[in-house]
């Protein structure tokens, strides 16, 4: 099941709120998932768990069991929850302030219950999230262009700055934020997934950070052993060849510290001499030494 499925799971499993979110919720489902043509509404919704949460709220709505839910007619086929009837669609579009096109009548919503249960109603009719692991990205379908205008205002009103694009007849509002993806999670219902979001947000970006650390420690751990490396072989060679007693006070010096230490880096390497001297400085009396082995 995808990360997406199970939370639309989780939030139908949700125990319904009081009358005035139960609306909202109601009302966001009929514009991201429903059509009016020809004295029918149809809200078609391939997850069985939802047809059955809308079936409840519209019954629950309208006080009327003039609802009707249809099951796929072929295997992997959608459901479809049916209102017939003039009268009762009227009735709902009332009672939920829509218009025959399925556009909000009002500019937005008033009560905070209300604003959570209309998002949650969105995400359940239109909304999908990627699996945190691979990509933060939510998003809302709608045909409607002047829906998609309405609902990323209702998210900027709830905090939410979302992106809007058009793909082929469909536009598409989407939040790409980690944070804001998370949290309206929460805000609609989807706690524990909320949780897991964060808990796998925040596996995957430590596991990203010490990788990266760790990949660094050993490339420069890799470039200082083959650098010591070459420099003990030089010392060595001189040391066979003319004796280290043969090199200048400085670089005797040198040579004695890097064979007492083969594992420091250079700033390290640098620091046992006496008097301490600088990275360059050290540098500077290595290559020395390495040409010298390498005159002889
Ligand atoms: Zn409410």
């Amino acid at each position: 099941m995808t990360f997406s499925t199970e939370t639309k799971n989780s939030l139908c499993r949700m125990e319904a709120d009081t009358w005035c979110c139960k609306r909202s919720e109601l009302a966001a489902l009929v514009c991201f998932a429903g059509t009016l043509r020809k004295g029918t509404l149809k809200l078609n919704i391939e997850n069985k768990n939802i047809a059955d949460r809308i079936f409840a709220l519209m019954q629950e709505v309208m006080l009327s069991n003039e609802v009707v839910l249809e099951a796929p007619k072929k295997a992997g086929g959608w459901y479809t929850v049916v209102l017939c009837g003039e009268k009762a669609i009227q009735s709902l579009l009332r009672t939920l302030e829509l218009s025959e096109t399925l556009m909000p009548c009002f500019a937005s919503i008033e009560l905070e219950c209300c604003r959570a249960s209309f998002l949650r109603g969105a995400f359940l009719g239109g909304g999908s999230v990627a699996d945190p692991e691979k990509n933060y990205h939510l998003e809302f379908v709608t045909t409607n262009q002047s829906f998609a205008e309405f609902f990323t205002q209702q998210l900027a009103s709830c905090g939410y700055i979302a992106g809007m694009t058009a793909r082929k007849n469909h536009f598409v509002i989407y939040l790409k934020d980690s944070e804001a993806i998370a949290e309206l999670l929460g805000l609609i219902g989807a706690g524990t997934t909320m949780m897991n979001f964060y808990n796998i947000k925040i596996e995957r970006e430590l596991r990203n950070r010490v990788n990266r650390q760790v990949n660094c420690d050993s490339a420069n751990l890799t470039k200082t052993m083959d650098a010591a490396q070459k420099q003990l072989e030089a010392i060595h060679k001189i040391d066979r060849v003319i004796g280290l007693d043969a090199l200048p006070p400085q670089l005797y010096e040198m040579a004695r510290a890097r064979l007492e230490n083969p594992e420091l880096a250079l700033k390290d390497l640098a620091l046992t001499l006496s008097p301490p001297i600088g990275k360059s400085g050290a540098n500077h009396r290595l290559a020395k030494l390495l040409a010298i082995a390498d005159s002889l």
